[in-house]
């Protein structure tokens, strides 16, 4: 009897410690393995400990959907064509997106100067000014400046989703903004078809593209989110 209420003792302590609220989990050390699991499902409760390259994922993707949102912005004012400004306001609500991420998980907001062109990371500068450079020629140049951010963030994306677990808030998020993405690259990508221009991608493969591409546009709750 004695070994059968200890093997019940063990039993019950796991049931109390599986079924501790989020908060006493804090700092349990139980991640990995089963802990994850419950940890991640609670993530709005709980500091999950992210990985390097998923904080370094979230920031940059902060900073990607500014880097639309600005070169939209700048482009809807040089050329006369709504689909600019439409989808600026799809990626103003993936900043906000990625910003609520950040926040949840303690991570600091890349963001500090949200007017337009500016960026913490040189890179996206550097980017900002070509993009704008370029999409200023003409229109047919503007929507190929488009369709290269856009599959820029799904590349980008694509790799974010394959470091995080599946059904998980940051998971889920990369996949809704994904789907927004593959919209916005099949808006310029029948512009650039209307102006009898093809589209060599540089970022997904050419197959990859032309896929997403020739696909119908994707409904899904949160469309934009
Ligand atoms: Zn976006
Ligand atoms: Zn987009």
């Amino acid at each position: 009897m004695k070994k059968n209420s200890l093997v019940l003792t063990v039993l019950f302590v796991g049931l109390v410690a599986i079924s501790l609220p989020a908060s006493a989990q804090r700092g349990r050390g139980s991640r990995g393995g089963r802990g994850r699991g419950l940890q991640q499902r609670r993530a709005n409760l709980v500091t999950v400990d992210l990985t390097v390259e998923i904080r370094e994922s979230l920031l940059h993707m902060r900073e990607e959907e500014k880097l639309a949102r600005d070169v939209y912005l700048t482009l809807s004012k040089k050329h006369n064509s709504a689909v600019f400004s439409q989808i600026a306001s799809a990626e103003s609500r993936h900043m906000a997106a990625l910003e609520r991420l950040l926040d949840r998980y303690g991570l600091p907001d890349p963001v500090v100067d949200d007017a337009i062109g500016k960026f913490t990371k040189p890179e996206f500068t550097q980017l900002y000014n070509k993009l704008i450079s370029q999409g200023g020629k003409s229109l047919v140049d503007a929507y190929e400046v488009g369709a290269l951010i856009e599959e820029l963030d799904i590349a980008d994306l694509i790799s974010g989703v394959k470091m995080l677990e599946a059904n998980t808030d940051i998971e889920r998020i990369y996949q809704n903004l994904m789907r927004a993405s593959r919209n916005h690259l099949r808006a310029f990508a029948s512009r650039l078809g209307e102006q009898g221009k093809a589209y060599t991608a540089q970022h997904l493969n050419q197959k990859d593209f032309d896929k997403i591409a020739a696909s119908p546009w994707e409904r899904g709750h949160g469309r934009s989110r």
